[in-house]
């Protein structure tokens, strides 16, 4: 079961798994209200524990609200795909889109539905972290210690079925969570769905990764995709079939 909570400039999505919750893409610390919201009426189960936080990539969009959800659940774990690690050791400086590609690919998501504006505004509102932007790359101070650990080799901790895909493309750090048995993709940056069948994220540092990565997933079984931005693809045959690619 996938809960998809708006409140952030992204989506942001809480798996329930057969030990426990998980939080993706937790953008703003309005998302992370309404998560809380959501585990409060749920009930204090140990199945319905909120016990992992995760993001597709580090951008503000999806790591703005994690603190704020820490502290509404201290308990709960944060973990990364192991390359954020590069970020937050200052090793790397946070993945960038070149400026070409911010026209063709940022603005029309960014304007594209009405609301996504005070949704923008609500990610930025939050934790100053993730920016993608020139000058404010390097402002990585995390309120949490996060465990960088996860990767393609083995399953995500407390989600039995759940396994991370190694999707660089939008940034080198993008990935995807993958479901094989239940064949639900939940896509982050690299899969979006603005224009109603799903599309290549224009907006991203290399095409060819993408492009790459888009190959890779193409040969999963997929029934459903919950995309980082727009609306989750549900109930249509290969659905992977259908989504948009660069000409
Ligand atoms: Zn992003």
């Amino acid at each position: 079961m996938i809960h998809h909570i708006e409140g952030g400039y992204a989506n942001t999505y809480l798996i329930e798994g057969t030990e426990g919750l998980m939080a993706v893409d937790v953008g703003s610390n309005l998302a992370a209200e309404k998560i809380r919201d959501v585990l409060r009426k749920m009930g204090d189960t140990a199945v319905h524990k909120l016990r992992l936080i995760t993001a597709t990539h580090f951008h503000i969009d999806h790591v703005g609200g994690i603190e704020r959800l820490k502290e509404f659940f201290p308990e709960s774990e944060v973990f990364f795909f192991t390359r954020v690690k590069k970020y937050l050791t200052g090793e790397e400086k946070l993945a960038i889109p070149p400026l070409s590609r911010w026209l063709t690919g940022l603005i029309p998501v960014v304007t594209r539905i009405g609301h996504q504006y005070r949704n923008y505004r609500q990610s930025f509102a939050s934790r100053k972290v993730g920016i993608p932007l020139p000058f404010l790359r390097s402002c990585i101070s995390l309120g949490y210690e996060p465990r960088c650990e996860l990767d393609e080799s083995s399953e995500i901790p407390f989600l039995p079925g759940w396994r991370l895909i190694e999707t660089p493309g939008h940034t080198p750090d993008s990935v995807c969570f993958y479901n094989p048995k239940e064949k639900v993709l939940l896509s982050g940056d690299t899969i979006l769905n603005m224009e109603g069948t799903g599309e290549l994220n224009r907006f991203c540092c290399s095409i060819h990764d993408i492009e790459n990565s888009f190959k890779k997933i193409s040969s999963f079984p997929v029934k459903s995709i919950y995309p980082g931005h727009g609306t989750p693809i549900t109930g249509v045959d290969d659905p992977l079939k259908r989504v948009k690619l660069f000409k």
